[in-house]
C-alpha cells in the first residue's frame, strides 16, 4: 500500500498551518515525543485508525513567486502532482475572493479529487458563510474550525471516502520477496551510487520482471540464497545522468518508500555534515517505525576532524535515533558496503521478532521493580502484564491502570529496558498502554 498523500492548498491566512498542526498533533499516541526532535512544518505523518497518510502543507499559493525559492516551489508542485486528495481551504469569515477563484481554476486542471473546506466557522453562521463558496463549483464544502477541531471528523470521513481501500496485498507480496530495503536521503548524498553498487555486487542476482508496473518500484534480488527487494520509488537504479538534482528529489516519494520498507538505509553526506533537512526527514522515518541504518557516506574523503565532527553532530542533532545503526561507508569506492547486508539482516530480525507473553510480562515486572512509575494524585500507576501487539516495529502492549498518566520519561525508560533485555538493535520499539476504562 502506497502511503496516501493529502495536500493542503489555499491562499495565505486561510488556516492551512492551523489545520496541519491540529491533524499532526493529535496523531496516534504511538508516536511519542522525543528530546531533540523538531518537526517539519510542511510534512506530517497522520494516523487515524488503521490508515496512515502523509499530510503536506503547500504553503500559501499566490501569484507572487519571488518570495519562495525554486526548490520549495518544486516541492509544492510535486505535492500537487503526487497528492491523492487535495484539501482546498478558504476563509469563511472573509468570503470568496479572486485568489480563491484563481486557485480553483488551477485545481480543476489537476484532475484530482478536491475537497473544498470552509474554515473559521467558529462563532459565525456556517451555512450562510459557506453558501457563497458554492459559486466555485467545487462540490459540497465541508465547514470546519481548524482552531478548535469542529467539523474535522467529518472532513476526515470525506477524505477516507476518496482514498483507495487499505489492502494487505503489497505487504504479503513483499514478505514473499524477502527483506524490503529503502535507500533514502537528500539529493546528491550518493543514493544512486549505493543502489547500483549493491545491485552490482558479484554475489547479487537481480530479477528483472518484464513489464512490471509502476515504474519498477520493486526490484527483487538474491544474495547468498537470501531474498531481498529494493524499493526504488525515486528511480535511482536507472537514473539518467542528466536529470537535475532538484527535479529528481521528492520528499513524498522518499517517505513512501520508507513506508514500504522493512529496513531503511538513510544516507547522509558525511562531507557536508548532518543538515536540518536530514533531521526532519529522519524524524518522519522514525514515525514510520522502520528499522534504520544511518549510512555516513563519502567517508573516503574525510579527515580526522571531520569524522569527529560527524560523531558529535549525531549526538547533538539526532539524539532521538540512538537506537539506529550507524555505519560509515563509501558508496563510490565500496568500503563498508559489503557488510551492509549483514547489518540489514540483523535489523530485519530485530524488527520482525516474535516475543512471548510470559517473557514480556517478566521483563515488565523486572523493569517496574527496578524503577517504580511515579505516584499520581496519591495513587501509584500499576503496570501488570504485557504482550506483543505488532512487528516492524515491535509493539509491546502494556496493561495496567492509570496508564494514561505515564510520563514520556518513564515510557522511554521502559522502551530502553525492553530493548536491552530483548537485545533488539536498530529498530524502534513502541509501547501501547491499556487501562480498563
Ligand atoms: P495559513 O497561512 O493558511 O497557514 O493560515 P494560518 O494557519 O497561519 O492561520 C491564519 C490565521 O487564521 C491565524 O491567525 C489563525 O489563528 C487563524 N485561524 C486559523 N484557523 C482558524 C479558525 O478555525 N477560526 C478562527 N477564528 N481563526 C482561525
Ligand atoms: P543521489 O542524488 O543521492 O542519488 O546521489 P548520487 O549517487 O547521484 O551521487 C552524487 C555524487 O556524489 C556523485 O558525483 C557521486 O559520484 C558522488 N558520490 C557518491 N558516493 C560517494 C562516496 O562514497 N564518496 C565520494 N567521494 N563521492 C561519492
Amino acid at each position: 500500500m502506497t502511503l496516501p498523500v493529502i495536500a493542503l492548498v489555499g491562499r495565505p491566512n486561510v488556516g492551512k498551518s492551523t489545520l496541519f498542526n491540529y491533524l499532526t498533533r493529535t496523531r496516534d499516541a504511538l508516536v511519542a515525543d522525543y528530546p531533540g526532535l523538531t518537526r517539519d512544518r510542511k510534512y506530517g505523518r497522520v494516523k487515524r485508525g488503521e490508515t496512515p497518510y502523509l499530510l503536506v502543507d503547500t504553503g500559501g499559493i499566490t501569484d507572487d513567486v519571488d518570495g519562495i525559492d525554486s526548490v520549495a516551489r518544486r516541492q509544492v508542485q510535486l505535492a500537487l502532482e503526487e497528492a491523492d486528495v487535495v484539501l482546498f481551504l478558504v476563509d469563511a469569515r472573509e468570503g470568496m475572493n479572486s485568489a480563491d477563484e484563481a486557485i480553483s481554476t488551477m485545481l480543476r486542471k489537476l484532475d484530482k479529487p478536491v475537497i473544498l473546506v470552509t474554515n473559521k466557522i467558529d462563532g459565525i453562521n456556517a451555512e450562510i458563510a459557506t453558501a457563497d463558496f458554492h459559486r466555485l463549483a467545487m462540490g459540497n464544502p465541508v465547514a470546519i474550525a481548524a482552531a478548535n477541531g469542529r467539523g474535522v471528523n467529518e472532513l476526515l470521513q470525506r477524505v477516507s471516502a476518496e482514498l483507495p481501500e487499505a489492502t494487505e496485498e503489497t505487504d504479503a507480496e513483499l514478505h514473499d520477496q524477502g527483506v524490503a530495503i529503502a535507500v533514502v536521503g537528500r539529493p546528491n548524498v550518493g543514493k544512486s551510487t549505493l543502489v547500483n553498487r549493491l545491485l552490482g555486487e558479484e554475489r547479487v542476482v537481480v530479477f528483472d520482471e518484464p513489464g512490471s508496473t509502476r515504474d519498477s518500484v520493486y526490484i527483487p534480488f538474491e544474495r547468498n540464497g537470501k531474498k531481498y527487494t529494493l524499493i526504488d520509488t525515486a528511480g535511482m537504479r536507472r537514473r539518467a545522468k542528466v536529470t537535475l538534482v532538484v527535479e529528481k528529489f521528492s520528499i513524498i516519494k522518499a517517505l513512501q518508500s520508507v513506508e514500504k520498507a522493512n529496513v531503511v538505509i538513510y544516507l547522509i553526506d558525511a562531507s557536508e555534515g548532518i543538515t536540518d533537512q536530514d533531521a526532519h526527514l529522519l524524524g518522519m522515518v522514525l514515525d514510520a517505525g522502520r528499522a534504520l541504518i544511518i549510512g555516513f557516506n563519502k567517508w573516503d574523503g574525510l579527515d580526522f576532524d571531520q569524522r569527529a565532527l560527524i560523531k558529535r553532530q549525531t549526538e547533538v542533532k539526532l539524539p532521538f535515533l540512538d537506537f539506529a545503526e550507524k555505519h560509515p561507508i563509501s558508496a563510490l569506492h565500496g568500503s563498508g558496503v559489503g557488510t551492509l547486508f549483514d547489518v540489514v539482516h540483523k535489523l530485519y530480525d530485530a524488527a520482525m521478532v516474535d516475543m512471548s507473553t510470559s517473557i514480556l510480562t517478566q521483563i515488565l515486572k523486572d523493569a517496574v521493580a527496578g524503577h517504580q512509575p511515579p505516584m499520581v494524585n496519591g495513587r501509584r500507576i500499576k503496570l501488570k502484564h504485557a504482550h506483543q501487539g505488532g512487528r516492524n516495529p515491535p509493539i509491546v502492549v502494556v496493561h495496567g491502570n492509570q496508564t494514561d498518566l505515564i510520563s514520556a520519561a518513564y515510557e522511554r525508560y521502559l522502551i530502553n529496558y525492553f530493548r536491552t533485555k530483548l537485545k533488539l538493535e536498530g529498530t524502534p520499539i513502541r509501547i501501547v498502554f491499556k487501562s480498563p476504562k
